[in-house]
């Protein structure tokens, strides 16, 4: 590894593995790619994970790290390639998860961190290597930042996905940024800390925000219209796993649910995005929460639903 890769410290940062001394593959670069979104706003992408960054006056302002360290390192040298002369200033992290925000240590290990409060107690009861804590966070729905000639608002709507989990919006270029929540297609939503009772009423709050484009924290950029109908797949999906049930699919089955799901979702689905990969697998999911009771306090107290 090169010194130019930013990688002057003594190991590579292991996250919250055990087994070590190295990862060989938390290590390796990959190639970022970077493109204008609108005004300051950029986003950069190794072309599953996506997030933004910004233009300030004196430097950058990034959005979360990147999954390993050697892609932030790889995120950084994006930025640095598109403003060789503004280093990185500050961070903000989405939410806790390590596969977005568990490497600022490598990405700009100097700059002001930035979390949701519920985001960092999690980050500093974790004590992940190469995660840094925040050094400015920020309490309930909404604030207000002005950074550098960046202005933005950071709104955390409710329980979505992970703790702490917030949305950047930019009232003035009509952009509203979130990650692990609506993305292409119908990936994700199995995930364990995704709190699936009130997602989808969660999301819908941010449509009464003026925004035109979405940037998600997967895949590719969407617009609103867009935003609307892989929200209303998720309440389709809620009502399918509850019949189900009724109609005796084993969660468990694998065949049985992959047989159920091409019957009942094929004809109008089978065309989404990573449908032959995930649409049974939310199944059993969404199953799961219905036959059990869903997970967590946040997935399970009742959020504020009103507009933002
Ligand atoms: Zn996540």
């Amino acid at each position: 590894m090169s010194e130019e890769n930013g990688a002057n410290h003594n190991h590579e940062h292991c996250g919250i593995f055990t087994i070590g001394p190295n990862i060989p593959i938390q290590g390796v670069w990959r190639d970022i790619c970077y493109t204008p979104v609108v005004d300051n706003i950029w986003s950069v992408s190794e072309g599953i994970y996506r997030s933004i960054f910004l233009e300030g006056k004196k430097g950058t302002i990034a959005f979360d790290t990147l999954t390993t360290p050697g892609t932030a390192r790889a995120y950084a040298g994006a930025v640095g390639r598109v403003f060789p002369k503004k280093p990185i200033h500050t961070i903000v992290y989405s939410h806790e998860h390590l596969d977005h925000t568990g490497y600022a240590a490598d990405l700009a290990p100097e700059a002001d961190i930035i979390a949701h409060d519920y985001a960092n107690q999690v980050i500093v009861a974790r004590k992940s290597d190469g995660q840094l804590p925040a050094t400015e966070i920020f309490e309930g729905e909404r604030k207000a930042y002005s950074i550098d000639g960046c202005d933005f608002e950071l709104i955390y709507p409710g329980p979505t996905h992970g703790d702490g989990n917030i949305a950047a919006f930019f009232p003035q270029s009509k952009v509203l940024f979130m990650v692990d929540t609506v993305a292409a297609g119908v990936g994700y939503c199995y995930l364990m800390d995704w709190h699936m009772a009130h997602y989808v009423e969660v999301m819908r709050r941010f449509l009464s925000l003026d925004w035109e484009i979405f940037v998600p924290g997967h895949f590719w950029i969407i617009d609103r219209k867009q935003f609307i109908e892989i929200l209303n797949y998720w309440e389709h999906q809620i009502e399918f796993a509850q019949q189900a049930v009724i109609d005796g699919v084993d969660p468990h089955d694998w065949k049985g649910l992959n047989q159920y799901t091409e019957e009942k979702l094929g004809p109008t689905d089978r065309e989404m995005f990573r449908y032959y990969e995930y649409a049974a697998i939310n199944l059993s999911r969404y199953m799961q929460g219905y036959l059990s009771g869903g997970w967590g306090i946040e997935g399970n107290m009742t959020p504020d639903l009103s507009p933002l």
